[in-house]
């Protein structure tokens, strides 16, 4: 069997894509980073040309006709928003912008300001159209972001790509979320992803997970944040309050089929805490979580041992 691979890598969205492959195919990869490429530039709220950038700039005004991948991405991100108790809020855009968490917000806005961004973040002032695929924003000043959503319906977009171009095996990653596509030719068949240590300043992992034909992606509190007066401010903002949610884990790493579904339970569970999510969890055994609580526990919910091991000992495991 062949033990081989190649990978390919390009930064995008801010990120390291990394494409891992069991045979050489420049091709594929180029056309794999064109896609991405492409709905970046759809997507990014970076630039001020993209599809989401003239929805929000219509706020108030108009609505404004999207591809097809946006409008059904915005759809899928609605729906997310709109599932009872969900912390997950696509319209969350106007407090993002005004923490600027992870782009140079280094303090706390004011109540006021706050309050007056909250107010505009309700999803149901979102109203798409199918019949023209338009997006209107009821009020001026709401805007759309993506950013906790994107990079796994990309992933899913990459796999399809790739399944096209006769490619069973591969492994995506996209910033730290991963798409493990078919199985490893290498050791056990399984693809081995590491689990980042937290706050780490290098790549220390605390395990490995081994997966065949699943979606690794992880929302955490390590990457993105700042400190005010000893206190720690990071970038998943609870829509209710218009502050950043705190809870008793650091990061919750979901195991999911499609990369889309993990992306959003991840941002949701991380709003949920840790015992409503094993409530949540215990409906869905095809979603399998990993939390790292702040006392260095690691806890597995659907996941068994042989599947995280464990590798730094500074951490507990803590089994279902
Ligand atoms: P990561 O960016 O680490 O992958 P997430 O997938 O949870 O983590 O996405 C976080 C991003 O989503 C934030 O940077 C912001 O753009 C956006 N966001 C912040 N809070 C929310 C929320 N409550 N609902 C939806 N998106 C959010
Ligand atoms: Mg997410």
């Amino acid at each position: 069997m062949n033990r081989e691979t190649y990978a390919y890598s390009k930064t995008l969205m801010g990120t390291c894509v990394e494409l891992i492959l069991h045979e050489s195919n420049d091709a594929v990869a180029e056309i794999v980073f064109k896609a991405l490429q492409q709905l970046e530039d759809k997507l990014t709220v970076n630039q001020s040309n993209s599809e989401i950038m003239a929805i929000n700039l219509a706020a108030g005004l108009n609505p404004v006709v999207v591809s097809s991948p946006v409008f059904a991405l915005i759809e899928q991100a609605k729906k997310a928003s709109l599932i009872k108790g969900s912390c997950f809020n696509l319209a969350i855009e106007p407090l993002v912008k005004l923490w600027k968490i992870g782009f140079n917000g280094k303090s706390v806005p004011s109540l006021d300001e706050i309050e007056q961004k909250r107010i505009l973040t309700d999803p149901n002032l979102i109203h798409l159209n199918s019949d023209e695929q338009s997006v209107f924003l009821e009020k001026k000043g709401m805007g759309i972001d993506l950013g906790a959503i994107a990079k796994g319906y990309m992933a899913d977009m990459v796999k399809l790509i790739l399944q096209q171009h006769g490619i069973d095996n591969a492994l995506i990653n996209l910033g730290g979320n991963i798409l493990a596509v078919g199985q490893s030719n290498c050791v056990e068949q399984y693809w081995r992803v590491g689990l980042k240590k937290p706050f780490a300043t290098n790549d220390e992992i605390v395990g490995i997970l081994k997966v065949k034909n699943k979606s690794v992606v992880t929302s955490g509190i390590y990457e993105r944040y700042f400190e005010q007066n000893g206190r720690v401010y990071h970038h998943i903002l609870n829509p209710l309050t218009g502050y950043p949610l705190d809870k008793e884990f650091i990061s919750v790493s979901i195991i999911s089929a499609s990369s889309l579904e993990g992306d959003i339970y991840s941002t949701i569970l991380y709003g949920k805490g840790l015992y409503e999510s094993i409530d949540v969890l215990s409906k869905r055994s095809d979603l399998g979580a990993i939390f790292i609580t702040r006392n260095n526990q690691i806890k597995l919910i659907n996941v068994d041992d042989k599947t995280f091991e464990l590798s730094d000992k500074t951490y507990q495991l803590k089994l279902n």
